[in-house]
């Protein structure tokens, strides 16, 4: 027996948390966990969860538009916003009961409240303090909004999920995946869409050609997209805002929503004290095991800024648990995680970009397709699909998969499994179609570019 209160204490009952809490208490360690806001943390409430019940919204009007090619006639559709945030609200208390409830069941106590590391094996949470052999901070992160005069005036992506009223036009500012997503869920629900972006191209990381066409995409729908565009103020004015630019005319919306990415959730945790190590932009270091410089203190998921996903967040958790209560280490591979951004239509990715393989290698081809999915033949859409797979030459594996297209989030992650497996483009080539699907082009590619 220890003389600790709890063997393992977790702060922040999001994806990381919650799965590190579960496993661990499982294994017969006693957990505790702490939670200030809401069980499930950003992707439940402010995260992947909504968004994706947001975007399976916003589809809706082109596919209305689309059934006409197919022989349906549908009266002028109406949409009700404040009835799909009651739908998504009643979903997300489902969630956060389910989330209680595995807490519960695997014998986590739960503990109400905003926690602060008072030394190495102390935390007080609220009134209460406890003590603990090992202590993990899974406290995500917040949106950041950069200094600019105004900055009172705009919202972010987690008041995106409770406005009162859906606006009639709205300025999106940053280029990632908040940014893009929320493009296309504003424009499907009807409302004038401004994509405005400080870079020439959306989507930093991403292969250079998903870059470019996704714009074209998006422009094609209807979406407006400025390049090269810093704001330098967001002024209110008695319609809504008027945003500055310092070019030519400035931009006026209903709403303006900053996307220009995330900060780690250290304020409060009473770190600074204890003299755990931070980087520059205030996320947790971790080494290989997500051990900090304090040796009883852990870390992990958006709270260490390094793949801010929720299933990379859940696998550390399954790491970190199993490296320290089993004998059954099992480390996270970083490599060829597979991504999709939820815009319209949708990009996913897996492995390397063009860019990254041609620096890494010599002997690179590039397969690629463009085309019109048989869908758009007869519902008037002009949407196209890219699909790209990216090989080295010698050794014939491919190395990088990446789409733009209806439902390429559910067909990379197939090709992610093909990925990690190794499999090379004979691979590919000898794998039976499954006609007629967009996804048979990604083995029926057989010209490499000149
Ligand atoms: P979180 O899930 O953020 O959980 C942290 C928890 O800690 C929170 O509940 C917070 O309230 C709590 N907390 C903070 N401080 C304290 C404290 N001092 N005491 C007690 N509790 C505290 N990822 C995907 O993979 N797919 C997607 O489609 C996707 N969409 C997204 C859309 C949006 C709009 C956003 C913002 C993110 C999205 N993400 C998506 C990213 C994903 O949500 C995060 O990577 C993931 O939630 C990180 O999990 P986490 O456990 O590190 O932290
Ligand atoms: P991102 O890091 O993806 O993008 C931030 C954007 O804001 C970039 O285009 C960046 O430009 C721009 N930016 C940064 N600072 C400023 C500034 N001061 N002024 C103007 N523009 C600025 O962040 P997001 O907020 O979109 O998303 C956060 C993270 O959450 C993502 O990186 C991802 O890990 C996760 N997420 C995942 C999703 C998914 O899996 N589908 C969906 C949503 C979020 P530049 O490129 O020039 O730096």
């Amino acid at each position: 027996m220890t003389h600790y209160d709890y063997d393992l204490f977790v702060i922040g009952a999001g994806s990381g948390g919650v799965r590190a809490a579960r496993t661990a208490s499982g294994m017969g360690v006693r957990v505790a966990i702490a939670e200030n806001q809401y069980l499930g943390g950003t992707c439940v409430n402010v995260g992947c969860v909504p968004k994706k019940l947001f975007v399976y919204a916003s589809r809706f009007r082109e596919d209305f538009k689309a059934s006409q090619g197919f022989g349906w006639s549908v009266g002028e559709p109406q949409f009700d916003w404040s009835c799909l945030l009651a739908q998504k609200n009643r979903e997300i208390e489902r969630l956060q009961g389910i989330y209680g409830g595995l807490l519960d069941n695997s014998g986590v106590t739960l503990i109400d409240g905003k926690a602060k590391l008072l030394d190495t094996h102390t935390v007080r949470v609220g009134e209460q303090q406890f003590s603990y052999e090992r202590i993990l901070i899974a406290t995500g992160g917040r949106p950041f909004v950069p200094d600019i005069p105004g900055k009172e005036n705009v919202v972010t992506s987690n008041e995106m999920f409770a406005l009162a009223t859906l606006p009639k036009r709205i300025l999106i500012v940053g280029g990632g995946y908040i940014a893009v997503e929320f493009a296309g869920i504003m424009h499907g629900l009807g409302v004038k869409t401004t994509l405005c972006h400080r870079g020439d191209k959306l989507l930093r990381g991403f292969d250079d050609d998903v870059r470019t066409f996704c714009v074209e995409e998006m422009r094609k729908k209807g979406i407006e997209i400025l390049f090269n565009t810093e704001i330098k103020s967001v002024e209110k004015n008695e319609n809504g805002f008027t945003v500055q630019t310092g070019q030519a005319a400035p931009l006026e919306a209903d709403l303006v929503l900053y996307a220009t990415g995330r900060i780690p959730n250290i304020a409060g945790l009473g770190l600074e004290g204890l003299g755990v190590e931070l980087s520059s932009k205030g996320a947790i270091k971790v080494d290989e095991n997500y051990q900090t410089n304090i040796p009883s203190i852990y870390a992990l998921g958006d709270i260490t800024d390094r793949v801010n996903l929720t299933p990379v967040a859940i696998a550390e958790a399954m790491a970190l648990v199993n490296a320290l209560y089993s004998d059954r280490p099992a480390p996270v591979d970083y490599d060829n995680i597979p991504t999709a951004v939820f815009s319209q239509p949708n990009i996913s990715t897996v492995g390397l970009t063009e860019a990254e393989a041609r620096k890494r290698y010599q002997d690179i081809d590039i397969y690629k397709s463009v085309f019109k999915p048989m869908k758009h033949t007869l519902s008037g859409l002009d949407e196209k699909t890219l699909m790209k797979m990216i090989v080295r030459q010698s050794t014939g594996k491919v190395l990088g998969i990446h789409m733009v297209g209806e439902n390429a989030a559910e067909i990379i992650q197939g090709m992610a499994i093909a990925i990690r497996a190794g499999a090379t483009k004979a691979v590919f080539d000898s794998t039976i179609g499954i006609h007629p699907t967009a996804a048979e082009e990604f083995v029926t590619m057989r010209k490499p570019e000149d």
